[in-house]
């Protein structure tokens, strides 16, 4: 009896302090009475002498908290604030210091190295449409190179998520005219089979550069030299001849791998290279397509920015970077 008239008293007594309108109250004061008749109903079962004890506690119950309704009832009617019990002595939950998540760390520092070499930047939109991600970049409908760069369609077959942040530099070219240097970071979506180097979704920091002279020696430089700023001078850089639509010539670029050391692992396929990027000297016919002239000169480089923070971090597997593992990120 005493225990069921102290948890009345503690359940009440929490729930009336969260009390903030009468409609809250009135359930209260409806639950109170039901427990009343409940206790009253314990009560008849028990002898004399324990039955005078019990109806003083249940009084006494009954006045406490008839008092303590009719305070909080004068309150809401005043429409004042209801006191609620603050205890400032309670200690905060443990707090866990948060950290900028390893992709975002290294695509700041691509940003940086890129404005220290005088790059501004351009940002544009992940829903895409056909004629800014395909079309404009020398890839036509019936263009067999779209395959390499399979996308998501919101309505097919005209609005997408972009491939890559190409149709950046499209939608700049389209209000700039040269010279300029920019480069256009940001998500891109693909039709990829997930494995050690692949994700269907993945960060690009994407490079153009236009003006007089620009050649392929500046190309060569520009991308060596903005990686060398972050991994270091010892870091090797290999350019071979590749194919993409939207430049001529073209160029695959791969870096040593910095998790063997170029001796050959898992990471790189035992090649001791990493695929990190393509460029090449834009296609005249992107040029034509925004209104420059064939004659123009410049060159546009593309980083898989989801390989960097592997090498950078030494994460053996890219899908690890979209895992949350918090054991992995609390190491970096
Ligand atoms: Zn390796």
């Amino acid at each position: 009896m005493k225990n069921h008239i102290a948890q009345i008293k503690e359940e009440l007594g929490s729930k009336l302090s969260e009390v903030k309108a009468s409609e809250g109250l009135k359930i209260l004061e409806s639950s109170f009475k039901k427990s009343l008749k409940e206790l009253f109903a314990e009560m008849k079962a028990l002898g004399a002498e324990d039955k005078r004890e019990a109806g003083q506690l249940i009084n006494d119950l009954k006045n406490e908290f008839e008092a303590r309704f009719e305070v909080i009832r004068q309150k809401l009617a005043q429409g004042a604030d209801v006191e609620t019990e603050l205890d400032l002595s309670i200690a905060s939950p443990a707090f866990v210091r948060g950290k900028i998540h390893p992709l975002i760390r290294v695509g700041k520092m691509m940003e940086d190295v890129y404005k220290e070499m005088g790059f501004s930047i351009a940002y544009g939109p992940e829903i895409e449409l056909d004629k800014f991600n395909y079309e404009m970049l020398n890839m036509p409908y019936y263009h067999p190179a779209r395959d390499m760069q399979d996308t998501f369609y919101l309505e097919y077959p005209n609005i997408l998520l972009r491939s890559h942040t190409s149709c950046v530099q499209v939608r700049y070219m389209l209000e700039h005219k040269p010279p300029f240097m920019i480069i256009s970071p940001g998500v891109v979506y693909r039709v990829d089979e997930i494995d050690p180097q692949h994700t269907p979704c993945f960060y690009q920091v994407e490079g153009l550069v236009v003006g007089d002279g620009i050649n392929l020696a500046n190309l060569k430089w520009a991308m060596t030299e903005s990686v060398k700023r972050i991994f270091g001078e010892s870091l090797k850089v290999r350019f071979s001849p590749c194919y993409y639509p939207y430049t001529e010539p073209s160029a695959a670029v791969d870096m040593s791998c910095i998790m063997c050391g170029g001796k050959g692992c898992r990471t790189c396929k035992g090649t001791g290279w990493m695929r990190v990027a393509g460029a090449g000297m834009v296609h005249p016919n992107v040029f034509e397509g925004v209104g420059y002239s064939r004659e123009t000169a410049g060159f546009a480089f593309g980083w898989g920015l989801n390989r960097l923070p592997m090498l950078y971090f030494k994460i053996a597997e890219m899908r690890k970077l979209f895992e949350n593992e918090l054991t992995l990120w609390e190491q970096l």
